[in-house]
This record gives C-alpha cells, structure tokens and sequence, in this order.
C-alpha cells in the first residue's frame, strides 16, 4: 500500500521538521538494520519523545491502517526493526533518560532508548551491576534488548533480558497505555503481563519505559584465555567446568577463521590455533582464585597449547574486546556478513560445531564461528557476497541445513537475535501448532488490525 499523504498532513501537524523525515535521502538509513541483504523504504521516519506522542502516532497509523514500525538503533540481526514498504518508522533512540536509580530497591527506571552500555554505567556508578552485556551493547537499546529479549557474554552466570525486568509502560496499539510489573521481589497477581512483551519484537505493543533489577557489583573477576589445536578438547573443557559445578560468567570460544579476522582487526596478540576459549569468573575474590585455578587446571587436562591469564583490567577488557570485535572482524573480509545464531544444549555443541563445518565444506561456503559455549549458543556467520545469486542459494539450503539439525539435537533456531523476517520460515516447525495459534491469538487480540510490526514473526 503506498504510503497515505493523509498520514503524514497528520504527523506533520504533530511533529516539526527535526523529528519528521520524510526525503528519500534521509530515509535510506532506516531502510534496513543490522540483517544481512534485507533493506525496504519506509514512508517517513518519525522521532517520539514521550509516551503520549507514541500514542498519537499510533492513532493516526490505525485510522489509516498504516504500518508502523518501533526502531531502536536498528542493531538487530533478525530484521526486526526492517521497515515494511511505506511505513512509519517509529524511532524511540531519542527517549533516553535514565529516570530513577533506586538504591534501596536495587532498580532503575529508563526510556526505551536509553543504550546498553549508559545502563550498565549508571548501575556502575551507583556500585551496582546490569549484567546483560550484548556484543552491540554500546549502541543497541534498551527497548531493543526488551523486545528481543538479548543475552550477551555474561548470559551463562547472569541470565539475559528477561531476568532484569521488573516492569514495563507499553502503548498498546489502540493508543491505551498500561504499566505492568513494580518494584517488588515477588508478585504473583495475575498473568505476568510484562512477560509476554519481552521478546515480542515490537508486534504486540510499544514499550516506553523499563524497570530493570540492579545486583550487586562482583568484587572481583579474572579473564583467561586457553587454546586448543582441536575445536572438540575446548568443548570438553566447557562441559568439565560446568560438571566441576562452576558456573563462569563467561566461556566464549571463537574457532580459526573466527581468531585470524579479530586479530587482523583487534591487534590484541592472539594466537593461531583451532579453539579459543575466553573463560572468565566473577564473585568473592576468594571464590574467583579457587575456580579459575580450577578451570586452567581443567583446560590443561584436556591439553590445551596454552593458558593466559589477564594480569591487567585492561588486558582483561582487552581479550573481552576481542571477542566482542568478532563479528564487526568478520564482517570486513567479505561483502555480505550472515550471523546466525542455532543453539544447541550445551552436551551437543561439539556434534553442532562438526556438523556447521560438514555444512561448509559440502556447500562449499565459508563460515566462521564463534559464539557462547557456556551457553550452547553459536554464531556460524556466513563470509559471501549477495551479488552471487548462485552462492546464495547455497548459503540458504546450509541455514535451512543448519536449523533442521539444531531441531533435532533438542536446540533452537534463535539463542538471542530472535525471529523477525530472517527465521520466521522456521517458526513454525519450530512452535509447532498449538503453539503457534496462542500465538497468533494474542497478537490479534493486541493488535486487530496488524498495524505493528507486520510480517514479523508470523507470516
Ligand atoms: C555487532 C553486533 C553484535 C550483537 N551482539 C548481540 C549479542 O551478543 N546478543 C544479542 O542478543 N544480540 C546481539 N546483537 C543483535 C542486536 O544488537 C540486539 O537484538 C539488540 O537488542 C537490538 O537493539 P536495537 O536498539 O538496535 O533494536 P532494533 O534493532 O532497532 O529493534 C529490534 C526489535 O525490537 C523492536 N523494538 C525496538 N525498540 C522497541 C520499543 N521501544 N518497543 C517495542 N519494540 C521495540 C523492533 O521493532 C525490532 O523488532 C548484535 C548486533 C550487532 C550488530
């Protein structure tokens, strides 16, 4: 449907020049996001600053039956911030005030468009901790992290998203606005509302603020790196270390494609081998010295080439960097860069790490992987160029490959980057029936008339 000029007569009477776009040129930026080959021209860009413009926004779109789509900083990675063609984009990155720190309560109260990392600096500042960490954290939102419910390295020990949301506002997308969730520990009344929009990819409502839970700061944290000629004896080490029942706050590997990008890249001394694990662990200073003597020795029982151990913050915070510059390392050795991210239980991810490199040698496709171990969550990011129509083709049939065995070994389809457009062909395999048609109802109770975020998730 094209874009409807009574629309924007409306928002323009809304909203003034600095907040409304509308040229072409200015619209190309927000016609894709952080998804690989997959871009759209939305009908303007419209920037909201409180929650009742967000609720006239979404009036005018209704009457008209008009799209709209609510973007961070558009970092995802599964299209879900992609504009529907001649839409609005909703862009909420300019609601960004930190609103309250609580240190009695040990929450804060934020904006939607408030950065990862501006959390994570404010909790800091008050001596508390935020540990969700995504790899995008200093620039992906916090309505983002919401509405895909992210993890990131410190994900094994601390739990993503989810687990730090106390509360949300949301407009509906009638334009009613409700605040589900509060400050208390426990509260058990009714359906747990604020659950169902975490994770909702922006199709059930918009959320314009989050009460997030604050913990207290470790005391202390230690960061080894070891390295492994087989991709097989770093797996083994991730299982020993968790049946030696220590839960590190991060146990990331990246594999040899991965380490040659990120130390061309990065500069930081990495070495060349098969696996790379960074192993780090967090607590009572105490605890911190008994476990990570136990992880070396553990990775040296399974014959590790070599264990570092980070003397330094800064050399601490820079083999974290490394691992975190892993995709942007990666994304510069070709002209198209596909992340995915299959998750399999933790007891089968050295089968899955064979199975992706089986796939990309049958397809003849390269792939680099790397990814959270602890968490049994991969990233095979695909190194091609979307201009080879032929290649691809291959590079679909070995995504298509690549779910199908995550399914079978018991995994899923999406650890953390969600649905969106990119895996919404698997959804429902996936969900499987009954699943899918709770689904569908509660979107269409929410959202009659498909006005938000269509063509995301479902079909
Ligand atoms: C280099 C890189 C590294 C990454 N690393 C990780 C990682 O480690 N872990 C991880 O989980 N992800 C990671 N991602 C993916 C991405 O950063 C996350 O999904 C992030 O949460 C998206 O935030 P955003 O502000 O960019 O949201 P956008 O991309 O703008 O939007 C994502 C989705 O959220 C919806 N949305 C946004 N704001 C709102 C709102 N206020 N209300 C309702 N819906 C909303 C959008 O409609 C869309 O469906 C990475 C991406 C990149 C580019």
């Amino acid at each position: 449907m094209p874009f409807a000029t009574g629309v924007l007569d409306d928002l323009k009477a809304r909203f003034g020049a600095d907040d409304l776009l509308t040229s072409a040129e200015d619209l190309i930026p927000y016609s894709f996001d952080g998804t690989a080959a997959l871009s759209a021209m939305p009908g303007c860009v419209v920037f909201v600053h409180t929650a009742e413009e967000i609720k006239a926004v979404l009036r005018i779109a209704t009457r008209a039956k008009t799209p709209v789509v609510t973007r961070g900083s558009g970092t995802g990675l599964s299209g879900g911030s992609l504009p529907v063609p001649d839409c609005i984009v909703m862009c909420t990155a300019r609601m960004n005030r930190i609103l309250e720190v609580d240190r009695a309560n040990l929450t804060m109260l934020v904006e939607p468009g408030v950065t990862t990392l501006a959390i994570a600096e404010a909790a800091a500042a008050a001596d508390l901790f935020y540990p969700p960490d995504p790899g995008s954290m200093k620039i992906s939102t916090i309505g983002g992290n919401v509405a895909e419910n992210s993890g990131g390295l410190r994900g094994l020990k601390y739990g993503i998203t989810r687990n730090y949301v106390m509360g949300l506002e949301v407009v509906l997308p009638d334009g009613e606005i409700l605040f589900t969730g509060n400050k208390c520990v426990k509260d058990v009344a009714g359906y747990s509302l604020k659950d169902l929009f975490v994770g909702s990819e922006g199709t059930l409502g918009v959320i314009t603020k989050v009460l997030l839970r604050l913990i207290p700061k470790p005391a202390a944290k230690r960061t080894m790196m070891a390295t492994f000629n087989a991709m097989d004896a770093a797996a083994q080490t991730v299982s020993d270390i968790i049946a030696a029942k220590i839960i590190p706050c991060t146990l990331e590997f990246l594999d040899r494609t991965t380490l040659r990008c990120v130390e061309d890249f990065a500069k930081v001394g990495l070495p060349d081998c098969e696996a790379l694990l960074l192993m780090e662990t967090d607590g009572h200073p105490a605890q911190v010295a008994d476990e990570a003597e136990q992880m070396v020795a553990i990775a040296k029982r399974n014959g590790c080439v070599e264990v570092r151990t980070a003397a330094t913050e800064a050399e601490a915070n820079a083999l974290a960097g490394a691992r975190r510059a892993a995709f942007s390392a990666l994304a510069r050795v070709s002209p198209t860069t596909i992340l995915e991210d299959a998750t399999v239980p933790r007891s089968e991810l050295a089968r899955m790490i064979r199975f992706v490199d089986q796939v990309a040698k049958k397809h003849r496709l390269r792939i680099g992987t790397f990814g959270h171990m602890g968490d049994g969550n991969l990233h095979p990011t695909f190194l091609t160029d979307e201009r080879n129509h032929e290649e691809m083709e291959r590079v679909h049939t070995a995504f298509r490959e690549i779910f199908d065995e995550a399914i079978r070994l018991g995994g899923t389809i999406t650890g953390e980057h969600g649905i969106g457009v990119a895996k919404k062909e698997f959804l429902p395999r996936f969900m499987g029936d009954a699943q899918m048609r709770v689904m569908r109802g509660l979107r269409k109770e929410l959202d009659p008339h498909g006005i938000l975020n269509p063509g995301k998730m479902f079909d």
